[in-house]
């Protein structure tokens, strides 16, 4: 998509929730199968929101993933025929994946992190904003605005129906929460 290389680099894609990012990063690695390159797909174990070994997409579709806790395993699971290396949900992983990244990069890897940019709150979500920063590639994507159809950049968090408050934890997977996706105008976050 950007070009043949001879050479490692990074890309990164990001959005809100609905944006596509599981979908472009299977879209991207099924396209890499396709030349024959050896992909590795990665997800950290705390997203289990539908499938344990696999990034699922909201719309359905699937890629095997390895299930990691620490971005230091990533390392391990690389060998000398990998190509290319995708991270998805790469918010919930620790501050080690930029390492990573530019390690696997610098050794002539292809490195695809997908995920979110910003929390609930529209603050800059874990390790995302310096993976941004360091990319050779970056795609900001968008979801539509539940409330009024336009371009959605962030994420908001219901509880119970309601915007959830500034002071909620970040990270609540499988509560009796729901995400939306928002534009600037209709995002709240109530303090
Ligand atoms: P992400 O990984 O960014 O959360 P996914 O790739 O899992 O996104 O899912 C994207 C899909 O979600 C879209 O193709 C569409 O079918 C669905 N979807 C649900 N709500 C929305 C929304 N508000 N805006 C855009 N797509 C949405």
């Amino acid at each position: 998509m950007y070009g043949p290389t001879h050479h490692g680099w990074i890309e990164v894609v990001v959005g809100p929730m609905y944006s596509g990012k599981s979908e472009e990063l299977i879209r991207r690695t099924k396209r890499a199968k396709i030349a024959k390159q050896k992909v590795l797909v990665f997800k950290p174990a705390i997203d289990n929101r539908y499938s344990v070994d696999e990034v699922v997409s909201h719309s359905g579709q699937k890629n095997d993933a390895i299930l990691i806790e620490k971005a230091c395993e990533i390392l391990g699971h690389v060998d000398m025929d990998t190509e290319v290396v995708a991270i998805d949900e790469v918010q919930f992983l620790d501050k080690e994946v930029v390492n990573v990244a530019r390690q696997l990069a610098n050794k002539g890897l292809r490195v695809i992190a997908a995920g979110l940019d910003m929390d609930f709150r529209g603050e800059p979500f874990g390790p995302t904003p310096e993976l941004l920063a360091i990319a050779e590639f970056v795609d900001k994507i968008t979801a539509v605005c539940m409330i009024c159809g336009d371009p959605a950049h962030r994420t908001q968090r219901l509880i119970n129906g309601k915007p959830a408050g500034y002071d909620e934890p970040t990270i609540l997977v499988g509560a009796t929460e729901s995400y939306e996706a928002r534009c600037r105008l209709h995002h709240e976050v109530p303090r």
